[in-house]
């Protein structure tokens, strides 16, 4: 079965998977920084300074302050702090289709997702695509995604605005194209391209009243013939 909400999750997860691997590094660097830091405070901790403050006699313990600072705990590692987090959401999503004890959590929803109901797919597109915008804000990396473009931008048969964008995360088979809606020549009020569900002119079976449309990219590239 696929819905607006088939599609918003498998795009939703699609992207999630393809930002998953950025903090997994940062993680992993941050990771290596932390292990070089205290590797070095024992360097530091014979450093002259040490050396001069108690052979001033004055008030310093340089032996108490060794001891504070080689028991200092080890600085986070918010990067690998967010992966696990990352790690539990997309189990916990994954649990909710009855899939558990898998190593790709996050593979099994996609594979899974063409047989759940729209209003699970609903739910699944709402947790993944928080994720995924919390994970790319924090990392500071931008949704994949690009303007449709073609001769003259094709037209949003809903809104009519020329504001279709492609999203690029996964292989292009699961691409898909959202409106980003319109707004007033003069800078005026943003208007999101939503669903008006059964006789909308977005033409999507299944349409959802309410939903951000979303199609398929190979039937809006059929439909503005050949556009890229
Ligand atoms: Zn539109
Ligand atoms: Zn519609």
């Amino acid at each position: 079965m696929t819905s607006p909400h088939h599609l918003h999750a498998v795009a939703a997860a699609w992207s999630l998977a393809d930002a998953l691997p950025h903090l997994a590094t940062l993680a992993d660097d941050e990771a290596a920084q932390i292990a070089a830091e205290a590797r070095e405070e024992p360097a530091l901790l014979r450093s002259p300074v040490y050396g001069s403050r108690h052979a001033s006699g004055g008030h310093s313990d340089p032996v108490t302050g060794m001891i504070a600072t080689a028991t200092r705990p080890e600085r986070r590692n918010r990067w690998a702090e967010m992966s696990s987090r990352a790690e539990q959401r997309i189990t916990g999503v994954a649990a909710m289709l009855r899939i558990t004890g898998v190593r790709d959590p996050l593979a099994c929803i996609l594979a899974a997702l063409p047989n759940t109901l729209p209003g699970t797919a609903a739910v699944v597109a709402r947790h993944l695509q928080d994720e995924d915008r919390w994970i790319r804000e924090a990392i500071g990396i931008a949704p994949d995604r690009a303007p449709l473009h073609g001769p003259i931008p094709p037209m949003c048969p809903a809104c009519r605005a020329r504001n279709l964008h492609v999203q690029t995360a996964g292989p292009q088979s699961a691409w898909t194209v959202v409106c980003d809606g319109s707004r007033e020549p003069d800078g005026g009020p943003h208007r999101p391209c939503l669903c008006t569900g059964t006789g909308c002119r977005c033409g999507m079976p299944g349409a959802v009243e309410g939903v951000a449309h979303i199609w398929p990219r190979a039937v809006v590239l059929g439909a503005v013939g050949g556009a890229r």
